[in-house]
């Protein structure tokens, strides 16, 4: 797989709007704020930020990294988050085809926005759901993904959805935060296909509890003490995502044991 200045050079304009589309929609999600609504908004004086802040990095760089109405430190995670964006987008289209490029992409940054909402409000946007699941119509459209191992990833997520909402309301009912958690399965299962998901949602069941362990040395051990399940879910997708994208023969693999 080489790579080619000219499309190294043709993702960054598409890198750098899927950036700002993130970002927007993160500050949208976030705040429950309507999908056209004037954002961002300074955290500690709620002042609109004006349109240049809306250039992703660029934006926080000229501003000075901070608010220019009260001086507030401007979060670096934005930032960081948009040049992991465009960087992703960049290397896709450089070495996939470019239809590849563009569903991976999407998936990259709508997994991102998930991950960032997650952790700071416990809730996954369904906005970001959606477009993972029209990422998969498209790659079943296509034929990247096979729509039997789709539908057989349903049920991987059928099941998954049953081990994560059970504990949950065992422990306390009126906690809702696995209903997030049930819809974004459902929907990387269906892009992912039945294989792929059992090898994510292992990972990321492994990964999530391996974190809770290490947390606890440090806040105690604690059946109320959650932790947000949609991070290692994105996480996991993605080095199975591109696994899939980079080795035609990574499905086999994975299924026969061949590491
Ligand atoms: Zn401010």
């Amino acid at each position: 797989m080489t790579i080619s200045l000219v499309k190294l050079l043709l993702g960054f304009p598409i890198g750098l709007l899927f950036a700002g589309v993130m970002t927007h929609l993160v500050h949208v999600r976030s705040l429950k704020l309507p999908l056209a609504a004037q954002v961002p908004i300074c955290p500690s004086c709620g002042k609109y930020q004006g349109l240049i802040s809306k250039i992703p990095v660029l934006g926080y760089v000229l501003y000075g990294r901070k608010c220019s109405h009260c001086n507030h430190k401007l979060s670096w995670k934005e930032p960081v988050s948009e040049i992991l964006t465009i960087l992703f987008t960049m290397w896709a289209f450089s070495s996939m085809e470019s239809l590849v490029a563009l569903q991976l992409s999407m998936l990259f940054f709508a997994l991102l926005g998930i991950t960032i909402v997650d952790f700071s409000k416990w809730r996954i946007p369904n906005l970001f759901v959606m477009i993972i699941l029209l990422v998969a119509v498209v790659g079943i459209a296509s034929g990247i993904v096979s729509l039997d191992h789709s539908l057989k990833g349903i049920g991987v997520a059928l099941v998954t959805s049953i081990l994560l909402v059970i504990p949950q309301k065992l422990v306390n009912p009126e906690l809702d935060y696995a209903w997030g958690d049930v819809k974004l399965c459902f929907a990387v299962a269906l892009w992912l296909g039945w294989i792929l998901s059992i090898y994510v949602f292992f990972l990321a069941s492994l990964g999530a509890v391996l974190v809770w362990v290490f947390s606890g040395l440090k806040a105690g051990y604690s059946a109320n003490r959650p932790l947000q399940f949609g991070p290692f879910v994105a996480l996991s997708t993605m080095i199975f995502g591109i696994g899939r994208v980079l080795h035609p023969q990574f499905i086999t693999d994975l299924l026969t044991f061949r590491f």
